[in-house]
């Protein structure tokens, strides 16, 4: 049998524990409003990387019983066919969850096109109704991969109450929303971005470090006290003659055919003698993001469903 490594926090594991909740309130939900719940998701361009997340969120709603659609435009698609298109979906009685893959095409104004989405559809949690609501910790939808980190580390630890965290990268969908996310569960987070120097000077005192950045091995065993808990967001594709690679001797039988690996922010192998509890990359966090829009899908359906019975 495989030996179950006790400081690994396996993002894997705990999605398919989400999800298999999810696809039972999913049934739940089916019998008892006659509804099936049904993301839509709008892809411009034709971005590998997007193509292969929005195939996988499709795959991922329909095998917990909800139904699901992409809505693939070209990447010349000028701002206000795709805001029309918002707007419909906005007025679609069986449409409940509408997500906007990013990054979209330059010519397009994201702001404009995450404020036209209906909030009560919002599965990505970006609307600035969503966010106000996060930080007012009221019942809405909340971006996902914040929402996936402080689930794995309550899965992991517990309690989160009295711990000090320090996020490292301030971006809207990462970052910003993981200070609230973390603040509502008693923790006292600290928001640490390329400015904030020594970062070892912040780092080093958390109890939780948490790291959202998109560079490779930045978090270093320098960065962490002992028994450190760590969450990598990071996904970041290694060619194997990088020099940042050197780090990755260990990850040799990773590389693909290609020459590429992902890897987190985190230098995994050396973080993890130190750590009490860490992420991997692949493995951890990714997972996660994809359960919590599972959740968000079904959680925007049941709010529509109780707006119509008002
Ligand atoms: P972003 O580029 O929008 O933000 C990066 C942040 O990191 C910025 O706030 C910046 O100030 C900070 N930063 C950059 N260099 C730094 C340094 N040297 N020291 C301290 N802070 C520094 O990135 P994002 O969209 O938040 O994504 C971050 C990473 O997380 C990326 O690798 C992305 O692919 C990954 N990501 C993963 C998931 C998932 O589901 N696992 C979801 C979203 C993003």
């Amino acid at each position: 049998m495989k030996q179950v490594d006790p400081k690994r926090i396996s993002g894997i594991k705990i999605a398919r524990g989400v999800r298999r909740q999810v696809k039972a309130d999913v049934a739940q939900f089916k019998e008892t409003y006659q509804v099936t719940p049904k993301l839509t998701a709008v892809l411009v361009g034709d971005d590998p990387a997007s193509q292969t997340y929005v195939n996988t969120k499709e795959k991922t709603c329909k095998r917990l019983g909800m139904d699901s659609e992409v809505i693939r435009l070209p990447a010349d698609t000028i701002e206000d066919h795709l805001l029309g298109i918002v707007r419909e979906l906005n007025e679609e009685k069986t449409n409940h969850g509408i997500l906007v893959q990013l990054p979209l095409p330059q010519h397009i104004q994201t702001d404009a096109v995450i404020r036209a989405i209906d909030p009560d559809k919002d599965v990505d949690g970006f609307h600035p109704d969503n966010i106000v609501g996060l930080q007012q910790n009221r019942d809405c939808l909340r971006p996902c991969t914040p929402l996936g980190c402080v689930t794995l580390l309550e899965e992991a630890i517990g309690n989160l109450s009295g711990q000090y965290a320090v996020i490292v990268g301030r971006s809207d969908i990462v970052g910003k929303p993981l200070y609230w996310e973390l603040l509502h569960r008693q923790v006292t987070p600290t928001t640490c971005h390329s400015k904030s120097k020594p970062l070892e000077r912040y780092t080093q005192e958390a109890d939780i470090v948490i790291a959202a950045t998109g560079w490779p091995n930045l978090i270093t065993v320098d960065h962490v006290k002992d028994g450190v808990v760590v969450v990598d967001v990071g996904i970041n594709r290694v060619d194997k003659n990088d020099a940042s690679s050197q780090l990755l001797e260990w990850r040799r039988k990773d590389f693909d055919t290609k020459g590429y690996t992902l890897v987190g922010d985190v230098d995994y192998q050396a973080v993890y003698e130190k750590a009490d509890k860490i992420t991997p990359v692949p493995g951890g966090v990714g997972p996660m993001t994809i359960a919590m829009l599972m959740q968000n899908t079904l959680k925007a359906a049941s709010l529509q469903v109780s707006d119509y019975k008002k």
